[in-house]
């Protein structure tokens, strides 16, 4: 019999793909399913970046590449992320991976251990707080509240760093609830993390070009203060349509850049060349798609918070950020959990309970629009009839 090591006991999951696997069996099953339970653009990848990924193939972009990704890609990447945040940004430090994800294990690994403590929103991305106690470090869960726009505060950050703390995670605008720190209290955050330099700050930015109503991301790369200390998250799979291709990058500062470069020679050597060659194309093209699809998700998000906000017994604050809705419905009764289950099995609607996302997500569901319109309608129409009866 195999002995497999104790901490995979440890290691978690994210349930929007069990969600999305029961969904796909009910739909298997004949059932009509309108799925807002995963996180991922409705759009295809455009065009262009698709040829050019054909291109590399054809070119014969068959081999290997550098561990850190090819040279061109990772200038185009420091000139974009200098373009958005200012900071200037070496290619040498960007580290392109197989996906955002990448990036959060490299950095959660890196510092994790049972002496070291790791700070992480809740409720927040799932994969944080199972890499944290994969990892063995002591997970330190800070709370966001819907009075805050679920954003992390500097006072709230200052009380749960400790001397013990080895990394901070934050992530703006969030998932699952579309919260954005805004300016002012960023400049607090980035004081706070200036004065405890023993704690390195991932800064989950991979929703940075996913905000409305008029307001800005700061990101934490752009604080000249905290260089030596933020590793940035980013990629393209929310913003270019492209979670499918595993394509995401991370800059490091400069002391841990080898580090995170020889994970990546000791687990996926390099990302496949000719996604590589698609995400150079998709940064360096026309970025009209990105303005489109950032309309669409507007619309949609002001469509579905002005719907759910009908419905009795739930209340929408405005999301600022992503493309989730994270609506409070402790009004109807039910557990997050249970109304997850009930609006699966019986409304047909695939949502994800905000227990699924942290502790402190009890009363809220998660609800991606990264749907169509019409759909995201019919989602909250059905919702509200089977609370509430049929009254469309
Ligand atoms: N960070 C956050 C907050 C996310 O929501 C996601 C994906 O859902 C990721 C990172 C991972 O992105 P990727 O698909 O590029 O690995």
């Amino acid at each position: 019999m195999v002995t497999r090591a104790a901490a995979l006991d440890r290691l978690g999951t994210e349930s929007a793909f069990q969600v999305l696997a029961r969904a796909n069996a009910l739909v298997a099953e004949g059932r009509s399913i309108i799925n807002l339970g995963i996180g991922q653009p409705d759009f295809r990848t455009p065009d262009h970046v698709v040829e050019a990924a054909c291109k590399a193939l054809r070119d014969g972009h068959h081999g290997y590449t550098p561990a850190k990704g090819i040279p061109e890609l990772r200038t185009a990447v420091a000139e974009d992320v200098t373009a958005r945040t200012g900071a200037a940004v070496d290619p040498e430090h960007v580290l392109v991976v197989p996906g955002g994800k990448v990036t959060m294990f490299f950095a959660i690994t890196m510092f994790g251990e049972p002496s070291a403590e790791i700070v992480y929103p809740d409720p927040g991305f799932p994969i944080y707080e199972s890499l944290v106690r994969y990892s063995g470090a002591r997970p330190r869960p800070l709370a966001l509240r819907e009075r805050d726009g679920f954003a992390v505060t500097a006072d709230a950050l200052a009380e749960t760093i400790t001397p013990d703390t080895r990394l901070v995670i934050l992530n703006t605008p969030g998932n699952p609830t579309g919260g954005v720190i805004p300016r002012a209290e960023m400049d607090r955050i980035a004081e706070v993390l200036a004065r405890n330099p023993q704690t390195a700050v991932l800064a989950d930015e991979i929703y940075g070009r996913l905000i409305y109503d008029g307001q800005e991301h700061v990101s934490l790369l752009s604080y000249p203060d905290l260089r030596d200390q933020v590793i940035l998250l980013d990629g393209w799979s929310k913003t270019h349509a492209m979670t499918g291709w595993r394509l995401g990058f991370g800059v490091w500062p400069k002391a841990l850049v080898a580090d995170a470069e020889r994970l990546a020679v000791n687990s996926h050597s390099c990302v496949n060349a000719a996604a590589q060659h698609a995400g150079l194309a998709a940064l360096t093209g026309s970025q009209d798609h990105v303005a489109e699809m950032h309309a669409a998700f507007d619309a949609r998000r002001r469509a579905l918070v002005d719907r759910l906000n009908q419905i009795d017994g739930i209340t929408c604050p405005n999301p600022g950020g992503a493309f989730y809705a994270f609506p409070n419905i402790t009004g109807t009764g039910y557990a997050a959990k249970e109304l997850e289950t009930a609006l699966l099995e019986d409304a047909g609607v695939a949502t994800v309970a905000g227990t699924s996302f942290g502790a402190a997500g009890e009363g809220y569901l998660r609800l991606s629009y990264a749907n169509t319109k019409e759909n995201v309608l019919a989602a909250a129409a059905r919702i509200d009839a089977w609370l509430n009866g049929a009254r469309d």
